[in-house]
């Protein structure tokens, strides 16, 4: 096991993997940015190092800066949390270059799956349903385009092969648009991601967003620890997360499982990821794969008991699996509520000063959270400041939680969307479960 792990990252995410590494008796290294001297982790880590200006990019994004922290602290490996550089295959590979471990896949599986192109070829090839579309990058010959979209049928989607963060889509419902829509979307491509690949896909109309949680050690050992519904999103930015999904159709969930963990032993897959797919009419349609940890994993400890983060560590300093999947049962139900620093009204972001923090607590209750009462959000950085987590029997009494864990919350000083939390525990299409991804925008009316 490592001696020392650098935490290349901040926020709540850099606080949970400090709490496990210290629980694993790893001594903690913690980097930051000029602005946030004052984050929770920094001040708990056993060393911890300034990394550059406020701006990520001259901070958490800057490779040879957490490289050369890596060095000067004679840290073993790297765990670098969701974002900044967390999917990034050059970054893994520098790491490897230097001597170091990266706490993640193998910089040539981050490549495989950071192409959707690529990864939804290697998905197909393993047995993972996908979406009917393209089966590759479109040709620049319009007619073939025609022909694909045709064999496809309309509405289609058109999307960006090195695409991410919601961007990079277009929907085309009538033929006559399709040739433009294709060429706008590769410029788009090329200038926002440097690469013009586009892919087409059926668009689907009212799927939900339904994930696979899975856990690989690269000996050939996978294992899943059941799904995830998603489907709460704005801008294409998840709210609200809970697992199980409900009313999932039993058969195809379990060969869906079967489906991602034999995917992950035939591309020697280590450490912790996330299988995205949509799901309609009692069929799952592989979207993409995440090679990191997310923010949504604590709904998936709570129902498994698994420590998600201790096991990626664990794998990925060469140990096998610690544990079988038939020793993971699903108990009861979780659901996770995103607290962001922002207005309720325009969901513009809302840094500054918190008056006063006071977490909800008690039984069935966890609050994965870098906030403490005089802590100054900053304006760089995404906006969550807080996941509130409740774990019941039911999915019924999960959300009763929620709803008594929501009202006991009290943040004072900056805007927050917990108002909108609330309404969505109580709100009687998602109470009844398997809302769809377009239910949160058009309550929203947006
Ligand atoms: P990104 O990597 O940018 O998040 P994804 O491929 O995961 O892109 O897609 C993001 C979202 O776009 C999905 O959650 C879904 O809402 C929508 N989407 C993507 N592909 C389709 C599709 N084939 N049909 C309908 N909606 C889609």
């Amino acid at each position: 096991m490592f001696n020392k792990v650098l935490i290349a990252n901040r926020g709540e995410i850099a606080l949970r993997i400090l709490r496990a590494c210290r629980e694993m008796g790893i001594t903690t290294v913690a980097v930051y940015s000029k602005a946030d001297r004052d984050l929770k982790h920094v001040l708990l880590a056993d060393e911890s190092l300034c990394i550059g200006p406020p701006a990520s990019t001259d901070s958490y994004l800057n490779i040879p800066a957490i490289i050369s922290a890596m060095e000067v602290t004679d840290s073993q490996a790297v765990h670098p949390g969701y974002g900044f550089l967390a999917e990034n295959a050059n970054f893994a590979e520098q790491v490897q270059k230097s001597g170091f471990v990266f706490i993640g896949p193998d910089p040539d599986v981050i490549r495989l799956m950071g192409d959707k192109v690529s990864a939804i070829a290697a998905m197909k090839k393993a047995g993972v349903p996908t979406v009917p579309g393209s089966d590759g990058p479109l040709p620049s010959d319009p007619d073939t385009c025609l022909e694909i979209a045709h064999r496809i049928g309309l509405p289609v989607i058109i999307k960006a092969a090195a695409g991410g963060g919601g961007r990079g889509m277009r929907v085309v419902h009538s033929e006559g648009s399709l040739v433009n829509s294709i060429q706008v979307t590769k410029a788009e491509a090329q200038a926002a991601f440097g690469d013009g690949t586009v892919y087409m896909e059926k668009f689907l109309q009212n799927p939900r967003h339904v994930e696979v949680q899975i856990i690989s050690d690269g000996q050939g050992n996978a294992i899943h620890l059941y799904d995830r519904d998603c489907s709460l999103q704005r801008r294409h930015q998840k709210v609200l997360e809970e697992a199980p999904a409900p009313g999932i159709d039993e058969a195809a969930r379990q060969k869906v499982y079967a489906a991602c963990t034999n995917a992950c032993i035939e591309i020697g897959y280590r450490g912790a990821g996330t299988f995205e797919f949509l799901y309609e009419d009692g069929h799952f349609y592989f979207i993409e794969m995440n090679t990191r940890i997310q923010v949504e994993h604590p709904v998936s400890e709570m129902i498994t008991g698994v420590d998600l983060i201790k096991e990626q560590i664990r794998v990925c300093a060469g140990e096998p699996l610690s544990i079988k999947q038939e020793d993971i049962k699903i108990n009861g139900h979780a659901i996770e509520c995103r607290i962001n620093a922002e207005d309720a009204k325009t969901f513009m972001p809302s840094p500054g000063l918190v008056d006063n923090f006071h977490p909800p607590g008690g039984l069935g209750v966890r609050v994965d959270s870098h906030l403490y009462s005089g802590y100054r959000v900053p304006p760089h950085y995404d906006s969550m400041i807080a996941k509130i987590i409740t774990h019941a029997d039911t999915r019924r009494d999960s959300l009763k939680r929620m709803e008594s864990a929501l009202d006991e919350l009290v943040i004072t000083g900056i805007k927050t969307n917990t108002d909108l939390q609330k309404e969505l525990v109580r709100d009687k299409a998602f109470l009844e479960g398997g809302v769809n991804i377009h239910y949160l925008e058009k309550k929203l009316g947006s």
